[in-house]
């Protein structure tokens, strides 16, 4: 989705739910031939999302992760409700700020910045950035003119799905010779940030990289810097359909965050969830384009108990694939399993099945192996927790289109969103100090531009 157009969002009438839209949106397009892959995107459960998280993570700021989900819609959303936004670029700064965002709600949290783009940052009044290295400190010295420097410290990511600190972070016994480095240069350091990686399993890595980031801020103290900002990034799942629940995560952050940064030490905490907020919001239904059965040889087959069900593999060709939607497969170890679009009979054989994508390379596989029933061409596969480095990275290749994306939200979604959005916020210092972690900008009276339509289901 080209990020630079205005979205349109329809209410949800009482009483339903995206779910029904999704339903209605595959009766209308069953009425014809072109059966496109489509999105349902809920901004309600953004906001319910981003209410999650300030009861169960009441000290924390979110700067939400662009790069998970650049929709303008989304990046909307979440400027209406007043969180901040982790950027990695110029042109995520220049979607954020193009939405009314201040730069004090902005974290340009790449380690290894771009010198033109350091100096986009310096130019706009981005000032807090991250770095894991000498050469970085001495390019932001010459290219930036007030930068707030946090260092970004190596975390143990053995346990995390997608590792990040093989490339980013700077481990332990670097940091004073960093420290110090950004002293010689005149520069600001005002804390430390780390990320345990995407997908984390093992919730201890928090509490670890926290103790370790306390360690730091002592080093940074006693070199003169004034350390008060933690950023814990990012790593808290999107859906609850993982080992670790994100409730599960936080009473173990909570804690930590008592004991090393107890609130009387005034230090802001901060964070950078990305998949979190939007990997629940977004339903993919896609359509069976083509389809094989392949006929199991094997004569001992037919003599199995559950006859009819081993006797013959099917291949399923739909029309979104890991070049599309799926590259979250490919990028982030995703495993993505549809749901039927209509319910089963009680009776009806299963057969083993694999999914396929709809170019011509045989690397575009979305589902290796699961059980479905024997479905038709033109019938429809649905898949939830889609939101997540799945429309943000796919591409057109092959000549395939990226999927529409409807979006809905409800009334009272919507009101919400509304009623925050005019209220007169504190800035993330004050949020702070008054012990109201909430919102992060002054003047984030951000409006979601369309109001959004009527939409009557049928
Ligand atoms: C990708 C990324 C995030 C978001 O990670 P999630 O696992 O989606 O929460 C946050 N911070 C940084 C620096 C990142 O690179």
């Amino acid at each position: 989705m080209n990020p630079t157009t205005e979205f349109d969002v329809s209410f949800l009438e009482e009483g339903f739910s995206a779910r029904d839209i999704t339903e209605q949106k595959i009766n209308e397009s069953s009425l014809t031939d072109d059966r496109d892959a489509f999105y349902v995107c809920d901004l309600g459960d953004i906001v319910k999302k981003h209410q999650r998280w300030t009861r169960a993570l009441p000290r924390v700021t979110p700067f939400y992760a662009v790069k998970c989900n650049d929709s303008r819609s989304v990046v909307t959303t979440l400027a209406a409700v007043g969180t901040g936004f982790d950027c990695a670029s110029k042109t995520e700064i220049q979607l954020v700020q193009s939405l009314g965002v201040e730069p004090g709600r902005i974290i340009y949290a790449n380690p290894c910045k771009q010198v033109s783009q350091i100096k986009y940052a310096s130019a706009h009044g981005v000032q807090m950035m991250t770095f894991d290295s000498e050469v970085e400190l001495t390019k932001v010295a010459r290219y930036h003119d007030n930068a707030k420097l946090v260092l970004r410290i190596a975390t143990d990511d053995s346990k995390a799905v997608c590792r990040l600190s093989v490339k980013f972070g700077a481990p332990l016994k670097s940091c004073r010779g960093l420290l110090e480095k950004a002293k010689t240069l005149g520069l600001d350091v005002i804390g430390v940030s780390f990320h345990v990686g995407s997908g984390c399993t093992d919730p201890l890595t928090f509490s670890q990289a926290i103790g370790d980031a306390r360690c730091v801020f002592d080093m940074g103290n006693e070199l003169g810097f004034n350390m008060n900002l933690l950023d814990i990034g990012g790593g808290f799942p999107g859906s609850d359909d993982v080992d670790l629940k994100f409730e599960e995560i936080t009473a173990v952050i909570n804690p930590a965050l008592d004991k090393y940064f107890p609130v009387d030490s005034k230090v802001k905490v901060i964070a950078e969830p990305g998949r979190f907020y939007v990997a629940s919001a977004y339903t993919l239904v896609v359509n069976i384009i083509a389809k094989k059965v392949i006929l199991d040889d094997d004569d001992n087959a037919s003599d199995e108990e559950d006859e009819g069900t081993t006797d013959r593999t099917i291949m399923y060709y739909v029309n979104d694939g890991v070049y599309g939607s799926f590259n979250c497969i490919l990028y982030d170890h995703a495993h993505c399993l549809p749901s039927l679009h209509k319910r089963p009979k009680p009776d009806e054989p299963m057969y083993p099945c694999s999914i396929w994508g709809p170019t011509c390379d045989g690397l575009d596989r979305i589902v290796e192996q699961c059980s479905l029933p024997d479905l038709q061409v033109g019938d429809w596969l649905v898949f939830e927790n889609m939101g997540a480095y799945t429309v943000a990275a796919s591409s057109t290749f092959n000549g395939f289109q990226r999927p529409d994306i409807h979006y809905v939200i409800s009334r009272p979604s919507w009101q919400h969103v509304q009623r925050i959005s005019s209220q007169d916020l504190p800035t993330l210092e004050e949020s702070c100090l008054q012990d109201r972690p909430m919102y992060c900008g002054r003047e984030s009276v951000v409006e979601i531009p369309t109001k959004p339509r009527q939409t009557h289901v049928v």
